[in-house]
């Protein structure tokens, strides 16, 4: 491995699906020195610990593990040219595209042309979802439990409850059987599962019940998880597990921007940029999960590729300028965001970000006016919804509900 030059071409922030396809096709395109920088201990991302299918379908051509597609994908990365640095964690983002980070090493800062943010997202954990009770042990996120299970193979409880009923949670029913637990239940305070119709299918063919409308409002236990209370139409009852999974409640990995000099969308909580993710400073760019929770691995991995494109371009002096970048703006309520939040001026290469991606903040029926069309829209929360990218000019959007 290359040591770590005080200056490069591009340096990429994240080893997950983003930020190594983004790597690979930086290389591809012909760009001199691409460093990638992770924090942990190998690269891959997410799908390390995803130990099901369906991964590398789109990408490979081939149905995979999550950690087969990981190590495919780092292996594709490095044969493209790219350096990969581990255990490489960025601390710090200044303005120009300089960066800290520390390593076993010490610290250090490099100062790149174009600096890739790719970060990934995580879950909402424990404390931000006010959960009365004790504090025992044997409380995780899915991506600690998977952690826990497919890399440290350990079998961190038996009788576990999951809450919430977003894909990511049939994940987690799904790595508890693989490691031969047994969840008592699924919980969603909703009256109907996040989730769409299809996912059903995987706790009714593993028995696990799954309860509507019932929240998790304590958990009880000295050392180890003993029970939880749930509250379902105005009265509790306790329940006996020996674990609490919970899982999704997605946000951007963004701790680091959120102490930049980097505006931040208020919305998906992470960079705001434009159609070709570049930043507010447009030395930063930004792909995959950071830009918004959540997409899948796929998803991610195209958008890498994408808007590696666009650095290639920056770097020859082919995009249009940031500064002329106009805001999408939404008149009326009910999107929780929209990506890209900005449009640059005509004139450049294709965009990174070719759709306009919105989610709904509740369940909204009605229609989103945008560049002189009238779109009927039916839209749920955690739904993926996407629309022609306005045109610079048409860059309003109207809501109505019927
Ligand atoms: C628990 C869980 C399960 C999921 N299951 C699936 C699934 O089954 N299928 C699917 O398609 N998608 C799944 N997803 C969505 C998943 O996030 C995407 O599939 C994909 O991994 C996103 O790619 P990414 O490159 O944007 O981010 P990530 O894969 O999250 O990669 C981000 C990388 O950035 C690194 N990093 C973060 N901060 C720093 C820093 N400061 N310095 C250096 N490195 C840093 C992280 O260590 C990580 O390796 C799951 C997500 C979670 C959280």
């Amino acid at each position: 491995m290359a040591d770590l030059p005080e200056s490069c071409d591009v340096l990429i922030v994240g080893g997950g699906p983003a930020g190594l396809a983004a790597a690979a096709r930086l290389k591809r395109l012909g760009v001199g020195a691409v460093h990638l920088l992770e924090r942990e201990s190998e690269t891959g991302g997410i799908p390390r610990h995803c130990a099901h299918s369906p991964y590398g379908l789109r990408e490979f051509g081939r149905l995979m593990s999550g950690p087969a597609f990981a190590r495919r994908l780092t292996a594709a990365t490095v044969a493209a040219g790219a350096y990969l640095h581990r255990q490489a964690t960025v601390t710090a983002l200044h303005p120009g595209g300089r960066v800290s980070l520390t390593t076993p090493e010490g610290v250090a800062e490099v100062t790149a042309r174009a600096v890739l943010l790719a970060t990934g997202v995580r879950e909402t954990p424990r404390a931000p979802r006010l959960v009365g009770g004790t504090r025992p042990g044997g409380v995780l996120n899915t991506g600690a439990l998977q952690g826990l299970v497919h890399l440290d193979g350990l079998k961190p409880f038996d009788r576990p409850l999951i809450v919430g009923t977003e894909p990511v949670a049939f994940s987690a029913l799904l790595t508890c059987r693989q490691a031969g637990m047994r969840p008592v239940a699924m919980v969603e305070p909703a009256a109907r599962i996040t989730a769409r119709a299809p996912f059903r299918a995987v706790p009714l063919a593993l028995g696990v019940p799954v309860w509507l409308g019932t929240a998790l409002v304590a958990i009880h236990g000295t050392e180890r998880v003993e029970a939880v209370t749930l509250a379902a139409g105005g009265t509790c009852r306790e329940v006996s597990v020996d674990g609490v999974v919970f899982t999704g409640g997605f946000r951007p990995e963004n701790a680091l921007l959120r102490a930049s000099h980097l505006a931040v969308d208020p919305g998906t909580r992470g960079p705001q940029v434009d159609q070709y993710g570049r930043c507010s400073d447009p030395a930063y760019f930004a792909a995959g999960n950071l830009l918004r929770a959540v997409e899948t691995a796929g998803w991610c991995w195209a958008e890498g590729r994408a808007v590696g494109r666009a650095i290639v371009a920056h770097l020859a002096g082919r995009l249009p300028p940031r500064e002329a970048a106009q805001a999408v703006t939404v008149e009326g309520a009910g999107l929780a965001w929209v990506l890209p939040q900005r449009i640059a001026p005509p004139g450049g290469p294709p965009a990174a970000l070719p759709r306009l991606q919105v989610r709904a903040a509740k369940v909204f029926d009605g229609d989103l006016l945008l560049g002189g069309r009238r779109h009927r829209l039916v839209a749920r929360p955690e739904r993926r919804m996407t629309f022609d990218l306005p045109g610079f000019g048409e860059t309003a959007i109207r809501l109505q509900p019927r």
